[in-house]
This record gives structure tokens, C-alpha cells and sequence, in this order.
């Protein structure tokens, strides 16, 4: 099974990628995950990566499909795997689709829908404890006590990445970015749509749900 997890920033993707390949037994990857360890093991796609990364460049697709395809001709991905938000734009879709071929096309992308109104509640709604690190959520994870870390009794902060105008462009790209790529896996028919608003548990039900039914069964909820 070679699955493809589309969604949001916030929607709490990662977490929900890889209960999707332990459902599956197998192994899943985001390209971020591929950058760290390509430039841990000082590879030479590590290398060149980090020329992009360390003057704050986007690293250009042909690397990134690169290093998704050596990681998917590893022998543990023969069972398959799941691509944790990768391809993020159609021409990478694309790209990935000439390399995997006629013979091993990805079996099923799974889209996480969440509506504009919603990702802005949960983007906008994080904290940072300063002194330790750890995250909050106004709405879904508050601390005891408003704006104090319960760990360390640290000052929660807002990075400026979350901050409401900073949201509404990343949403923005997002949104730009993602509307072809689903349209184009629509169009290939094997695409998903999974509403993407509840709890973590009742996403990562419908998405388990939605590949045992071979990836078919209509299972957005109007
Ligand atoms: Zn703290």
C-alpha cells in the first residue's frame, strides 16, 4: 500500500501519518525528516541540501524527489509506506509519478480537509513556553494557568509565525498550493477526502477507516 497524507499545517498531520502506517505496518516520511537525516549522515544529497537550507533557499525539487526515492527503493518500503506531506506541489506530484512509474504508482492519497475558519482557530491558538519549549493550545491544549508554562512556570509566547496576519498567508500558500494537487489526484481517482475537523482520534479513525475500505468508500461527513 503507497499512501500519499495531504493536510494543512496545524491539522496535526505528522501524528496522524504515522498512525496511518502503523495501521499498515509500515514506514512513514516527511521531506523534512529526509533533510535532517541526509545532512546527519553527510550524504552528498545532504550536502547539497544544506547549501539551500543554510542561505534560507527553498531546496529544489529534483533533490527532494531524490532523496523520497532513494528512501522508497530501500527493500523495508517493499510493503509499502506514507508520504507525510510530500508532494506538497503539483509539480512535484508530477515529478514523484514520472519516477514511481506505470508499475508502482502511489495506491491512495488521503486528503485532510479542514476549512479556512478552522485552521486559522488552531494556528492561531498556539504558545510556546520561552524558558522550555513546550507547546500549548488556547482551545485544545490551555495550560493550568493563562500564560504560564505548567512545567516550568515559564512565559508562554506566540512565535510570529502564528501570529493572525503570518497565518493568513501561510494558509494562503497552502491553499494555493494544495488546490491543484488535489484536483490533479482527483482527476486520477485516487484521491480521498477525509474531513480533517474533529479530534485527532476521530481523524485518524476515518483515515484508517478509508484505507480499509481499498481507499473507495466516500467517508467525508457534510
Ligand atoms: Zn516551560
Amino acid at each position: 500500500m503507497r499512501v500519499v497524507l495531504l493536510g494543512p499545517p496545524g491539522a496535526g498531520k505528522g501524528t496522524q501519518a504515522q498512525r496511518v502506517a502503523d495501521a499498515l505496518s509500515v514506514s512513514r516520511v516527511s521531506s523534512g525528516d529526509l533533510f535532517r537525516e541526509h545532512r546527519e549522515r553527510g550524504t552528498e544529497l545532504g550536502r547539497l541540501v544544506g547549501t539551500y537550507m543554510d542561505r534560507g533557499a527553498l531546496v529544489p525539487d529534483e533533490v527532494t524527489i531524490d532523496m523520497v526515492m532513494d528512501w522508497i527503493d530501500d527493500p523495508d518500503r517493499r510493503r509499502g509506506f506514507v508520504l507525510d506531506g510530500f508532494p506538497r506541489t503539483l509539480a512535484q506530484a508530477k515529478a514523484l509519478d514520472g519516477r514511481l512509474g506505470r508499475q508502482e504508482p502511489i495506491d491512495t492519497v488521503l486528503y485532510m480537509d479542514v476549512s479556512v475558519e478552522e485552521l486559522t482557530r488552531r494556528l492561531t491558538g498556539r504558545l510556546l513556553c520561552r524558558e522550555c519549549q513546550t507547546p500549548y493550545h488556547e482551545s485544545f491544549s490551555p495550560p493550568s494557568r493563562e500564560g504560564e508554562c505548567d512545567h516550568c512556570g515559564g512565559d508562554l509566547y506566540r512565535r510570529t509565525d502564528d501570529m493572525p496576519e503570518a497565518v493568513g498567508r501561510r494558509i494562503e500558500v497552502y491553499k494555493d498550493q494544495t488546490e491543484p494537487l488535489v484536483a490533479y489526484y482527483r482527476a486520477r481517482g485516487n484521491l480521498v477526502e477525509i474531513d480533517g475537523q474533529g479530534s485527532m482520534e476521530q481523524v485518524a479513525d476515518a483515515l484508517i477507516h478509508a484505507l480499509r475500505q481499498g481507499g473507495a468508500a466516500p467517508t467525508r461527513q457534510s
